[in-house]
């Protein structure tokens, strides 16, 4: 094999392991952001909840208000009723209201037990949430920064050694030949292909009996008449 051959070989090669590189910290940037998004949903919820509370809250807090001011007034008629100052027209009346007002102040103190029963059970729906999410965000945090120290290592170590080795491996080149891979390398993944059974590699069309001769005589650097892939012979 020609030397120049071995050294677009060794180029391509570092080439694909930088690719796989590079997918891979693309997936751990995703799986981070995945994360994020999932500790963000889980805060969400748990502030939902606190909502949800506050509102109940609110809402249990006007009833029993109304059920107070409803029984003040109630009082109120009975007071009024026992002095028996008013004409007999008016105290009928008044025993009809009050009649009336018992009845509603039953339903509201009803509706008033169910809020505070709800009250309590978002208060401890909200507890049991809170205390959930402490472990949940640990480990998921964790795992951020697992993903995060990976991305680090990743980058400093074999992406930073495989990006000098590529370097070294270019410069050595002659740049004629640089510059043909590189050209190919902008639409192709692989620009240098291995010559089978006469048939390139790269685009699987068999290649002329000439062609495939000057790759077997490994004296020049020979390309597919097809793709224009640089070719050798394993
Ligand atoms: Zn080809």
């Amino acid at each position: 094999m020609l030397s120049e051959t071995k050294q677009l070989l060794d180029l391509q090669q570092a080439d694909v392991r930088l690719l796989d590189l590079i997918v891979h910290l693309d997936r751990l940037a995703d799986h981070r952001c995945q994360l994020e998004d999932r500790i963000a949903q889980e805060r969400a919820n748990v502030a939902s909840l606190r909502d949800a509370l506050q509102r109940s809250d609110l809402e249990s807090r006007a009833r029993n208000l109304e059920v107070d001011e409803l029984d003040m007034h109630i009082r109120a008629y009975q007071d009024r009723l026992d002095k028996g100052i008013i004409s007999f027209k008016e105290m009928e009346d008044l025993r009809v209201k009050i009649v009336s007002e018992k009845v509603r102040i039953g339903r509201l103190e009803d509706e008033a037990l169910d809020l505070m029963a709800t009250v309590e059970a978002a208060r401890a729906h909200l507890a049991q949430a809170q205390s959930d999410l402490v472990p949940r965000e640990e480990h998921l945090q964790a795992q951020v920064a697992a993903a995060m120290r990976e991305t680090r290592e990743t980058e400093e170590g074999s992406l930073a050694q495989l990006r000098n080795e590529r370097v070294a491996l270019a410069s050595a080149m002659a740049p004629y030949l640089l510059a043909q891979y590189e050209a190919l390398r902008a639409t192709l993944s692989n620009p240098v292909a291995a010559v089978q059974h006469g048939t390139c590699g790269g685009c699987k069309i068999r290649v002329s009996a000439n062609t495939a001769e000057r790759v077997r005589a490994g004296r020049e650097i020979v390309t597919c008449e097809h793709c224009s892939r640089i070719l050798f012979v394993l």
